[in-house]
Order: structure tokens, then C-alpha cells, then sequence
């Protein structure tokens, strides 16, 4: 039976630069968890859904997100850029938009608040001290440093200043951003229904734009989200998550591979296939994704015109993955049918209709951000979206 709840996340970032000096640089991103439903499915046209009927779809059942970083050689009174990037952060998590949902979500897993007791934060290194031994009091969003006494962010944890300087912030800190407010929104659905309606999440499925995957230091979230979904498996739940990847390497290499497999064929790839047929890397050292993924890659071919390289996690980390070992499995396979999109042969249609919600007027235009950059800038996409 496909599982009748649908739930599609996704994000995009855009930095504007003006391109004389002083090269003044914002970044915006942007984010969004939208809910469709089978019946909603159903009445979609697969050949060419439009826009407005995918908005009416969408209107009510939608939590949108946005936001902007000064990046480099802008002034906020009394504040460097990295302080005011901090500042944004924080600000931004507890979006009140969201009802504050997301900071509600990030505590959820940074605390691990899931089995009632929670942990303490494990110690993050000072924004302002660079002492290693920053952390807050349980289930706080603020504290100070018990080294140098100023003031600390939850979101510090994350360590988006060890990649700022004084003055400036690179591009990757919207992208990051990004990245990590994607898997917030995403769990921010999983909480709820962990909190309020079990038997909804066990009928319900997530499903992710790119990869299950938090990179370099964020990664310090892939932990507590493994322990959270093996600790529902173990208690009878399948949270079911599903990530596809359209570009990269393990797309690249489905597209080498897709066409020769049989229809209907899953392969789940192993540390060592990995490293040598898809990054063509030493099969030596740590295990593929140990640190900073949350699903194993999945290659399948569907139909003759669908094939798809998906992420699903396993709950505790495993080297070397088999379908028995993918999370609620049975239930994501007999739910891929009804979210093919006959438009997009590889696309699944939450993953398009979140490319498509993307471009709809909810969002800024290029000729805003740049109005809003004061400048002439040409702009560059942090990740390209649909027509
Ligand atoms: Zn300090």
C-alpha cells in the first residue's frame, strides 16, 4: 500500500554581489516543507502539471522559510559581519514565521529530547575564546562561555563561525545554512507527528530534494538523527525518509549503469564499490558517509523511462547497506509509482513541485534581490530550479 501522506522539502540560496567596490555580497536563502496528499496526486496532470494548479495545491498546505546574511562589506551598526552572521543565524532558526518550530526542532535533536531524558550538548568550540569547551545548559538557546563569559548561541554549535573571518563570511555559509534548515523543516514534520500523532507517521513519508547528507562540522546533527530513527525502528515505527539526488557523482554513475539493469532491480552500493567505482578513491580509510550521512545511497530503475539514485537511511550507520537494511523500505517502494512525474523522467513530483513552488511569486525575483543588494549585481544560483 503506498503510504497516503506525502511530505516534499527543499531550498535554494542565491548570492548577489555587487560587482564594483567595495563588492558588497548578501545571501538569501530560502526553504520550504509542503504537504501533498494521494488524492491530490491522482488529479495532477503528470504530462504538464501547471503552475497554478500545483499553487493551489500548495497554498494551504505549506510552511515557507526565508532569509538574507550580510556576507562581506556590509554595515550593521555596532556589529562585524561575523557576529551579525551569528546573530542572523539564530534569529532566522527561531523564524517566528514557523512559530518557531525549526529552533523547537533543532533542540529536539541537538538535546536528543526524543526519549524524554535528553542529553547535554556535546562542547562546541567558543565563537569568541576559541576555547573547545562552549556548550549550554540542557534544552537552552542561549548560555555564555564558561571560559570567556560571552554570550553563545545554539546555533554556534553548529560552527558556522570557524568558516567566517572578522569581516566577511563565504558563500558556503548560505549554502550551509541552507542544508541544515532543509533537514530542520524536514524533522520539524517528523517531531510533530512523533509528539502528536504516531499513527500518522507511520503512514506518512518525507521526501528531500538532494542528498541525506550534512557536510564538515554540521555533520554533528547526522549522529543524533541515526540514533532517533534506529530508536523508532527498534519501537515499531518506520519513519520513512527519502532523498534524490539528481546531480554528482552517484548520479553520474546511474546514468553510466541505469540503463543496462533490469526494471524493477534496487542496488544498494558498499563502502568499497563506492570508493572505487563512483569516486574512484582508495578503498583505505574511514567508511563512505560515516560522519556526515543519514541514508545509504539506493540506485533503482523503476520503469524503462525511471531511474533514480535516492537516499534512505538505515538508522545506525552500516558500511556496507542491503535493502533489509533501509528504513521502511517496503512501504517508500510501494509509494515511488504514484510520485513519478511523467514530465521529468527521472523526477519525483515532490521534488518538481518543490522546484516549481521555488519559482512561483512567494519567492523574491532576481531583479528584487538585486534592488534590495543596491546594486547593479548579477547574481549567481546557488542551485538551479525548474521552469
Ligand atoms: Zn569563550
Amino acid at each position: 500500500m503506498p503510504l497516503p501522506l506525502v511530505f516534499g522539502v527543499d531550498g535554494s540560496f542565491q548570492v548577489i554581489e555587487s560587482p564594483t567596490p567595495p563588492y558588497k555580497a548578501l545571501g538569501f536563502v530560502k526553504t520550504a516543507l509542503f504537504r501533498i496528499d494521494q488524492p491530490a496526486l491522482a488529479q495532477l496532470d503528470r504530462d504538464s502539471p501547471h503552475p497554478y494548479a500545483l499553487r493551489d495545491i500548495l497554498t494551504d498546505s505549506a510552511l515557507y522559510h526565508a532569509t538574507v546574511f550580510p556576507l562581506r562589506h556590509i554595515a550593521i551598526s555596532g556589529m562585524s559581519v561575523y557576529d551579525a552572521v551569528r546573530q542572523t543565524i539564530f534569529e532566522s532558526v527561531k523564524d517566528p514565521q514557523l512559530s518557531g518550530e525549526a529552533m523547537e526542532t533543532l533542540k529536539w535533536i541537538a538535546y536528543e529530547k526524543w526519549n524524554g531524558g535528553g542529553r547535554d550538548l556535546p562542547p562546541f568550540e567558543c565563537p569568541h575564546c576559541e576555547s573547545q569547551n562552549a556548550t549550554l545548559p540542557y534544552n537552552e538557546e542561549k548560555g555564555r562561555c564558561p571560559d570567556c563569559g560571552k554570550e553563545l548561541f545554539i546555533t554556534d554549535m553548529l560552527g558556522f563561525h570557524l568558516e567566517m573571518a572578522p569581516d566577511s563570511a563565504p558563500d558556503g555559509v548560505a549554502r550551509d545554512y541552507m542544508t541544515i534548515h532543509e533537514t530542520l523543516l524536514l524533522f520539524t514534520g517528523i517531531r510533530y507527528f512523533w509528539e502528536h500523532n504516531r499513527d500518522a507517521l507511520r503512514r506518512s513519508l518525507f521526501v528531500k530534494d538532494g542528498p541525506l547528507r550534512i557536510r564538515a562540522q554540521y555533520s554533528k546533527l547526522v549522529e543524533p538523527i541515526r540514533r532517533f530513527l534506529a530508536m523508532a525502528r527498534d519501537a515499531g515505527i518506520q519513519v520513512c525518509v527519502l532523498g534524490q539526488e539528481k546531480s554528482g557523482a552517484f548520479a553520474d554513475h546511474l546514468a553510466l549503469i541505469g540503463d543496462s539493469a533490469p526494471i524493477g532491480s534496487v542496488f544498494v552500493p558498499g563502502h568499497q564499490y563506492i570508493r572505487e567505482q563512483i569516486q574512484h578513491r582508495p578503498v583505505a580509510g574511514a567508511p563512505y558517509g560515516k560522519d556526515t550521512n543519514y541514508g545509504a545511497k539506493v540506485f533503482v530503475r523503476l520503469t524503462d523511462r525511471h531511474k533514480m539514485t535516492l537516499n534512505i537511511p538505515t538508522g545506525e550507520f552500516v558500511q556496507d547497506p542491503t535493502v533489509a537494511n533501509l528504513i521502511g523500505a517496503p512501504q517508500i517502494f510501494a509509494t515511488l509509482p504514484t510520485l513519478l512525474s511523467s514530465r521529468y523522467e527521472d523526477g519525483l513530483l515532490p521534488v518538481e513541485l518543490a522546484n516549481a513552488v521555488a519559482s512561483l511569486s512567494t519567492y523574491p525575483s532576481v531583479q528584487i534581490l538585486t534592488l534590495f543588494a543596491e546594486s547593479k549585481a548579477q547574481g549567481h544560483a546557488g542551485k538551479p530550479s525548474s521552469p
